[in-house]
């Protein structure tokens, strides 16, 4: 048997790097973390972490602040282009899951995770951008960056996202990001316009006979602590050329796309503080989430398009999951496999539902996009219950083997 592994090395320091880090740290192994961005606050648009990766985040240590920091969701309300209601879900989340769906701006959430890290003595490293990898028998993992530096470990975690470059060591020629076809525009706009409004602490979300529109609270701060999307078909212009805009032309694009749509999405396109654009990506399924020494975890392993709002959830559970997996098992390489074993069914299960949601937000004739409505509305009360199974999964329930204070202090030792 091999010793028990003392150091990770783990690429990004996005949403599931710092966390695996931290319980990495708290579960006795030692852990570096190597982010390509330079060290920067005010990154992204608005996100929402629902019950399930917010047990992953108490566990940090961070919950309490991001629920202070950010709104918690009392329900998602969905609307047909002119305003009518057609249902709601995800009432009660704290009371029927133990935590709350809270959204929040994605800056906040990485300052509370990197703030948790660096308090947790992590070593955090920023402009360190992998360059490749090097596993070689009876040596030390070597991780080798781009400026030249390098670093060694026992083993190597991939939390770098979409465009991971440990997924080219892992899957080499492997699949490649590749665009659905849908572009979203993001941004914040002031609280006092959902106020007046009448919205509730809710996040709402408008079906269009192309695209979708959804804004909610993300902050009960004053300024600027309410966030608001809207995604569409593409139409053949991609996220990159819209990105080469300026400010006013896509404001202008989103007024004309938005023009005949319910009040206040008009008032918040003209509230946006800066529009940020996304292209809306996807991978296809991984033959394998490991490789030797090297394991990938959240986007890396299992990119998912964001329509069914799991995509932190999930890398979140996969931080919990993997330490779960290391602590229970001292073959590095074996706890990797019983971790994919575990997780990729239900990844896998979550990214397809994404993929089929996705297409609610297409281009529908005028008949099509109206019954859409119809169905949605019929539908809703049946279905309200039909995603307990994501949110009611609590990593930490799942534990096969409970710490006990005699395994801690041998890990500790
Ligand atoms: C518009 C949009 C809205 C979304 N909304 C939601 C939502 O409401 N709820 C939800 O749960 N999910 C949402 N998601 C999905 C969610 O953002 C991702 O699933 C999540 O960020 C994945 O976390 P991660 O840690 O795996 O990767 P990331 O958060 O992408 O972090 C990866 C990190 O690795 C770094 N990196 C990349 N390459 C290298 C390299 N070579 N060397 C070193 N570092 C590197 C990157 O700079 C980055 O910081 C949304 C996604 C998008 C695009």
């Amino acid at each position: 048997m091999t010793k028990h592994p003392r150091k990770a090395l783990i690429i990004g320091a996005g949403i599931a790097g710092p966390v695996t880090a931290i319980l990495l740290k708290q579960a006795g192994i030692e852990a570096q973390v190597f982010e390509a961005r330079p060290h920067s606050t005010g990154m992204g648009g608005g996100l929402q972490i629902a019950p399930n990766g917010m047990h992953v985040l108490a566990e940090a240590g961070v919950a309490s602040e991001l629920v202070r920091r950010g709104s918690v969701c009392q329900s998602i309300d969905f609307y047909s282009q002119s305003g009518a209601p057609l249902g709601s879900v995800n009432r009660n989340m704290a009371e029927r899951f133990g935590q709350p769906a809270v959204s929040m701006r994605r800056a906040v959430l990485h300052e509370v995770l990197i703030d948790k890290a660096w308090s947790s003595s992590v070593e955090l490293y920023f402009e360190k951008r992998l360059g490749r990898i090097e596993d070689r028998p009876d040596r030390p993992i070597v991780a080798h960056f781009t400026d030249g530096s390098s670093a060694e470990g026992d083993f190597l975690i991939g939390a770098d996202g979409v465009h991971s470059a440990v997924r080219e060591h892992v899957v080499p020629d492997g699949p490649k990001p590749f665009d659905t076809g849908l572009v979203g525009f993001g941004g914040f706009v002031p609280r006092a316009l959902l106020e007046a409004a009448g919205a509730k602490p809710s996040l709402a979300m408008t079906f269009g006979q192309s695209g979708c529109f959804g804004y909610g609270y993300c902050s009960d701060e004053r300024e600027l602590s309410a966030m608001c999307w809207s995604t569409q078909p593409a139409h053949g212009i991609d996220a990159a050329t819209f990105r080469a805009m300026d400010q006013a032309a896509l404001r202008r694009h989103l007024r004309k796309y938005h023009a005949d749509w319910h009040d206040p999405i008009p008032q918040l396109i003209d509230a946006l503080e800066e529009i940020i654009v996304t292209a809306t990506l996807d991978v296809a399924t991984l033959p394998n989430w490991s490789r030797g020494r090297t394991l990938l975890i959240g986007d890396a392993a299992h990119a998912t398009s964001p329509h069914a709002g799991q995509g932190a959830s999930l890398a979140l559970e996969d931080a919990f999951r993997l330490v779960c997996a290391l602590r229970d098992e001292h073959e590095i390489r074996t706890a990797f496999q019983a971790f994919e074993h575990e997780r990729r069914p239900r990844a896998e299960r979550i990214v397809a539902l994404a993929r089929r949601n996705g297409n609610q937000k297409r281009e529908f004739s005028r008949t099509g996009a109206w019954l859409r409505d119809r169905m949605i509305k019929v539908m809703m009360p049946f279905n309200a219950r039909s995603w307990d199974w994501i949110y009611g999964y609590d990593a930490r329930a799942l534990s096969a083997r409970p710490e006990t204070s005699a395994r801690r202090d041998r890990l500790a030792a």
